[in-house]
Formats: structure tokens, C-alpha cells, sequence
């Protein structure tokens, strides 16, 4: 069996990181805390398996404390911000943070996306699985083919590109100018337009009901998310009911 994973709590706010400790404790998580910006930094020495980082601390701003840590390490960083600074949060994903929860958030939630980021920053860069699958959506990126339900989908190139984009890194939140540089190209990576109608287009040909997407998210403010099945977690269905979660 290997060694339960060490975090790193980077958080100024103690009645949080009381009731981390105990949910993440709980879920045998290994814990060091920090209760501001430089605290972090010299815990971050300790090489924790993951960050976990409020963007809000009372000595450094958080996205400094994002640029220090990745000038150092590929460290995997999920950052903890305040409902409404949707600016913030693109700014962390930009600086290379690998995913964020809002406050008040839960705890369901913020325990399938510790999983999720600790697994994908087990994998090696860069690779991916040849054939990608999701509820009844599967896509072979070895032979360009999607299907839904086995049945086999015709896409546009462009399409296709982003689709593929969004399963290359399935699970993770992609930003409008991730999507629109890696899709469209460098000079389009203010045109939020384009991928407001190309989401359209895909969910229409691969959502059971394009309306209420289960597979390709809206992440407001911030970019999308392709949505994979989280075997060793709750079903999103229920985490979105959950009743728990932190003022
Ligand atoms: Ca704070």
C-alpha cells in the first residue's frame, strides 16, 4: 500500500482549516497547514502531493503565491476562491493552477476534485488514453471517431478539434483562451463568440439534452469542462445534492 498523499493547506481563515482537517483526516489525507502566504511557501519545501490554496491570504496574494510555486515545481495546485471573482480564477488557471472550488463550497466536490487532480498529475504529460469515454460518449482519438450510445457521429473539423481538446484534458477546467488558442489559433483568443456557438453545435450532436448539458460543462465565467465518470467517487448527480457545505 503506498503512503496516504500529503497536502498542503495554504488557507488564512481557521475555522476552514479546522473543518478541512477533519473531512480531509477523515479521508485518510495526510495534512500540513499554513495560515498565511510565507508559511506556505517554506511548508511547500515539505514536497506535498497537492496544494490546496486560498487565493485570499493576508501577507501575499494568492496568484504571487501561484507564480512562486510554479517557478519551482509542476506541484499540483487546487485553488480555493470567494464567489465572484471569476477573474481571479482564470488568472490561477493561467498561472498554471490545475483546478479551483468556490466558496462556500462542497465538500463532496471539493473531495472529487482532489482525486481527480491527484490522478491525472499521476499520469505521465501529455498522454492520454487512445479511446476516451464518458456516459454514452466515446471517442477514439487514434482513429478521429465519436459515437454516442454506439451509434457514430459526424463532426466538422472544427468540431472535432475542440472536442478532442476537451478530452485531452477531460476533468480538468479549460479557459475560453485555452480553448480558443489551441482550436482557432493565437489571434482568436478573444473570440468567446466562437465557442459559445461550437459548444452549441457539440452538445447538440452529443448531449442527450443539449439544454442541460451532463458532459459538457459551463464553468460561468471561466471556460468548460469535459466531465468524466469519477469511478472511486460520488456520482456528480449526487454531489450536487449534497447538503453539506462551508460558510
Ligand atoms: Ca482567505
Amino acid at each position: 500500500m503506498t503512503t496516504d498523499p500529503l497536502i498542503l493547506l495554504i488557507e488564512d481563515e481557521l475555522h476552514i482549516r479546522r473543518f478541512l482537517r477533519a473531512v480531509l483526516t477523515a479521508h485518510r489525507y495526510r495534512l500540513i497547514e499554513a495560515a498565511t502566504a510565507a508559511e506556505g511557501l517554506v511548508a511547500a519545501q515539505q514536497q506535498p502531493a497537492l496544494v490546496i490554496l486560498d487565493l485570499g491570504l493576508p501577507d501575499l496574494d494568492g496568484l504571487e503565491v501561484m507564480r512562486r510555486l510554479r517557478t519551482e515545481s509542476q506541484i499540483p495546485i487546487v485553488v480555493l476562491s470567494a464567489r465572484g471573482q471569476e477573474g481571479d480564477k482564470v488568472a490561477a488557471l493561467e498561472l498554471g493552477a490545475d483546478d479551483y472550488v468556490t466558496k462556500p463550497f462542497n465538500v463532496d466536490e471539493l473531495l472529487a476534485r482532489l482525486r481527480a487532480t491527484l490522478r491525472r498529475a499521476m499520469r505521465p504529460r501529455g498522454e492520454s488514453a487512445p479511446v476516451f469515454t464518458a456516459g454514452s460518449l466515446r471517442v477514439d482519438l487514434a482513429n478521429g471517431q465519436v459515437s454516442v450510445a454506439g451509434r457514430m457521429v459526424y463532426l466538422t473539423p472544427t468540431e472535432y478539434r475542440l472536442l478532442a481538446e476537451l478530452v485531452r484534458h477531460a476533468g480538468k477546467v479549460l479557459t475560453h483562451r485555452d480553448l480558443l488558442r489551441a482550436v482557432w489559433g493565437l489571434e482568436y483568443e478573444n473570440e468567446s463568440q466562437y465557442l459559445r456557438v461550437y459548444m452549441g453545435q457539440l452538445r447538440h450532436k452529443l448531449e442527450e439534452n443539449p439544454a442541460r448539458p451532463r458532459l459538457l460543462r459551463t464553468e460561468p465565467g471561466v471556460g468548460y469542462r469535459l466531465l468524466t465518470d469519477d469511478p472511486d467517487g460520488p456520482s456528480h448527480a449526487a454531489h450536487h445534492q449534497a447538503a453539506e457545505s462551508m460558510p
